[in-house]
């Protein structure tokens, strides 16, 4: 095909499931001779609203197998998607992690031999965390559609994904195109929890049918803001999570004879003093190569600041503004502590002998947890109280590289997708997967490609979740472009 003039054809994707066989799928890959310098588009995927159509129907159907962790059952919709890849007549294999916990992949192959090191690996987890159903407006578990959006725990947080790595991984099939990389999909379990169904025991006990060189998974961000998007953040690291415990203990005894020691006290002065403490502000490269992202979109007063962040006169000042506008951009330019549980007394006359706080701290990527606790242990400076490091922290991985032609790649797409938004290097606060994986040396890339608003994203893991459904079309869009990009051959 490579014969210097520009060939383009026509492959059709049949689209076999639920009676869209009648409405064939098709997409256009042409193919063109390699450019000098920045290579050209080598694949133009043509519409994929039908696509998305389909992969609505897979998404439904998930958000409606209640794979809420704890527990879990992730096996139920293991076996559904295996339903569907098999439909499609590529072969999946179910993953035993734990009892009722199954993960799924499944493997398009370029050649007999595999290459680790180049393949795509394309990620998502089954589970979701819990509700409260008293205020949710819909069924949670439901699958309903209204408004145009469809609502359900789990439409953003992961199943949007889940639906759209599917539909891209069965586009590629569909298309018989030939690939220039195995492209890996995996579902996977106890994402929420991190425990012993969590990718890291799927790593320890099958590396070989999931090792790959690249990854696209959740962590990423596409922001809406007045109407349009404003910038695609692409996760290329992430905040470690780690718990620490503070204990202040005392003789207890009876509430009529209050003595000095009372660990309630002690934990109240102690909470006070780490509750009220600013870390200082440490600046990474991906946070640096953000700001000066978002110093071009942002209004005039902000991205005044926004400029001078990393100023030796004016930097301070502008971190301590830029840290009050947006949590999250504090949480990207420091650790941060947040105190979330606290343990203390069985009756209301008894003064009792412990009392127990717990702080989820998020450290940034190459802080170590010891500093800080020691920094902690000084500005507390309490005989009676003690701090200790929690076990199963999360662990500190490398970024990935902003340098890869994969990176590259996805910046062109997403740009393209949105309209020539600007696409920004992103620290992710919360942690995903990818962190394991960028501890096997893979270049793993956030990013949850579905357009919302502030308010529509902050409805993970709380009330009403919801995804709007013309977001998830442009979501299967963007993956499908993507994998189709990076993968198929020239
Ligand atoms: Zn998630």
């Amino acid at each position: 095909m490579l014969n210097g003039k520009r060939v383009s054809f026509w492959i059709l994707w049949v689209g076999a499931i639920c009676g869209w066989a009648s409405a064939p799928l098709r997409a256009q890959i042409r193919q063109g001779p390699p450019a000098m310098g920045i290579p050209q588009s080598p694949s133009l995927v043509g519409d994929t609203s039908a696509l998305a159509l389909e992969a609505q129907e897979w998404l439904v159907e998930l958000i409606k197998i209640n794979t809420t962790n704890p527990p879990g059952n992730e096996q139920a919709a293991a076996k559904y998607i295996a339903g569907i890849l098999t439909r499609e007549g590529i072969t999946p294999e179910l993953l035993e992690v734990a009892p009722g916990r199954s993960a799924v992949v499944a493997r398009l192959r370029n050649s007999v031999v595999p290459d680790p090191s180049k393949a795509l690996l394309l990620v998502a987890h089954m589970d979701v965390v819990g509700v409260d159903r008293n205020k949710w407006t819909v069924d949670p578990f439901g699958g309903v559609i209204k408004d145009g959006y469809l609502y359900g725990r789990g439409s953003i947080d992961d199943k949007g994904m889940l639906a759209a790595n599917l539909a891209a991984f069965i586009a590629l099939k569909r298309g018989n195109v030939h690939l220039n990389r195995d492209v890996i999909f995996l579902a996977t379990t106890d994402e929420e929890e991190f425990g012993e169904a969590s990718l890291k025991i799927l790593i320890a006990k099958y590396w070989d049918k999931l090792a790959a060189g690249f990854a696209i998974n959740e962590g990423g961000r596409v922001v809406v803001k007045n109407g349009k998007v404003q910038y695609v953040g692409l996760q290329i690291a992430e905040k470690v999570s780690v718990n620490i415990s503070v204990t202040a203990t005392g003789k207890g005894g009876h509430a009529s004879r209050p003595s000095k020691d009372n660990p309630v006290v002690h934990l109240a002065a102690a909470v006070d003093k780490i509750g009220n403490y600013t870390t200082p502000v440490r600046l990474t490269s991906v946070v640096r190569r953000y700001f000066e992202g978002m110093s071009a979109i942002e209004d005039d007063e902000t991205a005044k600041w926004l400029r001078v962040v990393d100023t030796p006169d004016r930097g301070e000042h502008a971190q301590r503004v830029l840290s009050d506008m947006n949590p999250t951009w504090n949480s990207m330019m420091r650790d941060t502590i947040a105190p979330t549980m606290l343990q203390a007394g069985v009756r209301a006359n008894v003064i009792p002998s412990e009392a127990r706080a717990v702080l989820n701290v998020r450290l940034l990527p190459g802080d170590t947890i010891d500093v800080l606790v020691n920094d902690l242990k000084k500005l507390v400076d309490d005989p009676l109280v003690k701090l200790e490091v929690m076990p199963n922290g999360g662990l500190a991985a490398p970024n990935s590289s902003m340098e890869t032609a994969f990176y590259a790649m996805m910046t062109k797409v997403c740009a393209k997708e949105f309209g020539g938004a600007p696409v920004l290097p992103y620290l992710s606060t919360g942690a995903t997967d990818s962190a394991q994986l960028r501890l096997h040396n893979v270049q793993a890339y956030g990013l949850r490609p579905f357009p919302l608003t502030d308010e529509e994203e902050g409805r993970v893991h709380g009330d009403d979740e919801r995804l709007p459904l013309a977001s998830f079309a442009k979501g299967v869009d963007l993956i499908t472009r993507i994998v189709a990009e990076f993968s198929v051959s020239q």
